[in-house]
């Protein structure tokens, strides 16, 4: 079994740990790429000593009459070099049996618990372990003996009981069966060769055991059936010489019954021929040969299995994203990365690069034009509220020359309304910058992780556009009010003969608040008016791209950044400290913790990628050792 075991140890290397412990693994685990092995045969027809010979070990209670009266499933599993061996129960857990004959009598004690003293069977199966650095991982079936007729005691139904029983365990397609029949016995009646030919008919995973072949009637011989003359199976039979009662009686070991086994089919001439493949070694051999060529047939379905779940794992670790740096230095430099990639994202979307930039300039376009027209300046310059301006500027005392201070109110009290638009459009800009900030943040991957981070970011840019827009209103309004604390002069000096006359003293004082005088005055002010409006159209956009737009590409973070930065500082002027000072303060642990809450990850992701990371590290090694051994074929 050296070769088997050494291709086991390298497959289970690989698999094991994926398998039984990498929960819900998808990958199958060594249970299930090795077969087990099932023994089936009629009662005392020699099962329990062939599997006893298999596995190269006496644990098993074999005796005439019905003695294996429950299935017993028994699991070899292997232990480091080195280690002691020791079986396990699993009806009996932290039990450890290292006396091999205590084992025994506890087959058969557990049997009796289950049955009574009686001959009834159970088809209750009995589990039992076997640690040791001798044996690969490997299930082994023992089953009670098939009958022809029940005996006293048992109920009528127990023949069909027992072959419903043993037909549950052969019929799975992994189950190996080691088919017994007695050589003592006409093959004809063999109860293992009619039920392994109906779960297995093309003989596949049957493997034909000829037993007592010591104890057949003196002038007989089995070498037509070893031969395969009497009852052709897909692989050749195998003739064993177990140890006889007497031999059990007198406590004759494993080793001394596989020598006289070995002397017994070198030395009768019968066999002689047929010697080098007789005996319980070379079934074991061959045995392990079949499971070898079974386990490396299975070894393509893994590797492609390893592959495809490498896969997974990695698209799902990137998606993840990469795991938080540890110290204060790391943590702060991945902040400062993280929010670098958002303000990059920030800008694409103001430069043109993303969507988005264009709403700005269609304010700019639209909204501030059409608003500015909807001031409607003619209902502020209608007849009567000119005609009560100009009195009310000329107080007691009619102007002489010119309306001048009727003028100015008119034309203030117009130019005035136009800070409404003006703060729209400011906010207006605000809101779509904002808007921006949402969709960089959510374009950032990187933020999506760290869900504490992208509230401190957001929050940040936020402020800052908040800031922006304040000093934008003062700014642009400062623009409104500027047109009403200066008027152009020019505009006035150029005006046509026949509107100066507005001011005609020679006119007569009864005429100067006739109709034509006013609108004359209405039309000067409302083309002045006019021409502010167009000229503040045009500068208002500046002043909200200098304020808000530029700035924010320019310094949306930086407010932020300040901060962190403050944090540095003070951890510099921390360590200039004298170190015993610096124990009693717990200044780096504030900041490590702030910088921590900030990368604060949802525990859930965390714990996700290091199970993932860890599953990934042990595929990986898998991978490695499966192509080993797949190169090694
Ligand atoms: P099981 O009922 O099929 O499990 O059969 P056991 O392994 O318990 O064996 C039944 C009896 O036959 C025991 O007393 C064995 O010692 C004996 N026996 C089994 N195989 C041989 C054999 O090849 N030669 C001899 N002489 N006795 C055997
Ligand atoms: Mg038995």
């Amino acid at each position: 079994m050296e070769s088997l075991i050494s291709l086991v140890n390298k497959i289970q290397r690989a698999c094991t740990a994926l398998g039984d412990h990498g929960e819900g693994s998808a990958l199958p685990t060594l249970w299930d790429s090795l077969p087990a092995i099932a023994v089936v045969g009629g009662q005392s027809s020699g099962k329990s000593s062939v599997l006893e010979s298999v596995v190269g070990k006496d644990f098993l209670p074999r005796g005439s009459g019905i003695v294996t009266r429950r299935p017993l499933v028994l699991q070899l599993h292997k232990l480091d070099e080195g280690s002691r061996e020791y079986a396990e129960f699993l009806h009996l857990p932290r039990k450890r049996f290292t006396d091999f004959a205590a084992v025994r009598k506890e087959i058969s004690d557990e049997t009796d618990r289950e049955t009574g003293r009686t001959k009834q069977i159970s088809s209750v199966p009995i589990h039992l372990s076997i640690y040791s650095p001798n044996v690969v991982n490997l299930t082994l079936i023992d089953l009670p003996g098939l009958t022809k007729v029940a005996v006293e005691g048992q109920p009528d139904s127990i023949v069909q009981d027992i072959e419903n029983m043993v037909r549950s365990y052969i019929e799975k397609p992994n189950c190996i069966i080691l088919a017994i029949s007695p050589a003592n016995q006409d093959l004809a009646t063999s109860d293992a060769i009619k039920i392994s030919r109906e779960v297995d008919p093309t003989g596949e995973r049957t493997f034909g055991v000829l037993t007592k072949i010591d104890l057949m009637d003196k002038g007989t011989d089995a070498v037509d059936i070893l031969e395969g003359k009497s009852y052709r199976l897909k692989y050749p039979w195998f003739g064993v010489v177990n140890r006889s009662q007497a031999d059990i009686n007198k406590n004759v070991d494993m080793i001394a019954a596989r020598r006289r086994e070995r002397d017994y089919f070198s030395t009768t001439p019968e066999y002689k021929h047929l010697g080098h493949r007789m005996g319980s070694e070379h079934l074991a051999k061959m045995l392990s040969k079949h499971l070898e060529n079974v386990i490396k047939s299975k070894i393509p379905g893994i590797q492609s299995l390893i592959s495809k779940t490498l896969i997974e794992l990695e698209t799902e670790l990137s998606r993840l994203g990469k795991p938080i740096a540890t110290d204060a230095g790391g943590k702060l430099y991945m902040i400062m990365e993280i929010c670098r990639l958002f303000d990059q994202n920030y800008k694409e979307h103001l430069d043109g690069v993303r969507a988005g930039g264009d709403k700005i300039h269609n304010v700019f376009d639209n909204q501030l034009p059409t608003a500015l027209k909807r001031l409607q300046f003619d209902k502020q310059l209608s007849m009567e509220n000119i005609r009560k301006l100009i009195t009310e500027a000329d107080g007691y005392q009619p102007h002489l020359i010119a309306p001048e201070q009727g003028y100015r109110r008119l034309i203030e009290s117009s130019v005035v309304s136009m800070r409404g638009p003006a703060e729209a459009a400011v906010d207006a800009v605000h809101a779509l910058l904002k808007e921006l900030v949402h969709k960089a943040i959510s374009e950032t991957p990187e933020l999506k992780q760290y869900p504490a981070l992208r509230v401190e970011v957001g929050n940040a840019a936020v402020e800052s556009l908040e800031r922006m827009r304040e000093t934008s209103r003062k700014a642009t309004l400062q623009l409104v009010d500027m047109e009403c604390a200066y008027l152009t002069v020019d505009f006035f000096r150029k005006l046509p003969q026949d509107v100066e006359k507005g001011g005609n003293p020679t006119v007569s004082l009864f005429d100067r608040y006739n109709d034509g005088y006013l609108r004359r005055i209405g039309s000067t002010v409302l083309s002045y008016v006019n021409m502010v409006c167009a000229s503040l159209r045009n500068s208002i956009p500046k002043s909200i791209v200098h304020c808000q737009v530029r700035e924010a590409k320019r310094s949306l973070l930086d407010h932020f950044f300040t901060e962190l930065g403050k944090l540095d500082v003070r951890k510099h002027l921390f360590s200039l400290l004298p170190y015993f000072i610096q124990l009693l303060i717990p200044w780096p642990s504030v900041q490590q913790k702030y910088l921590s809450s900030l990368l604060n990850e949802d525990p859930a992701v965390m714990e996700r990628r290091t199970q993932l990371a860890k599953r990934l590290e042990l595929y990986r090694s898998a991978q490695a050792e499966i192509d080993n051994v797949a190169w090694s074929k």
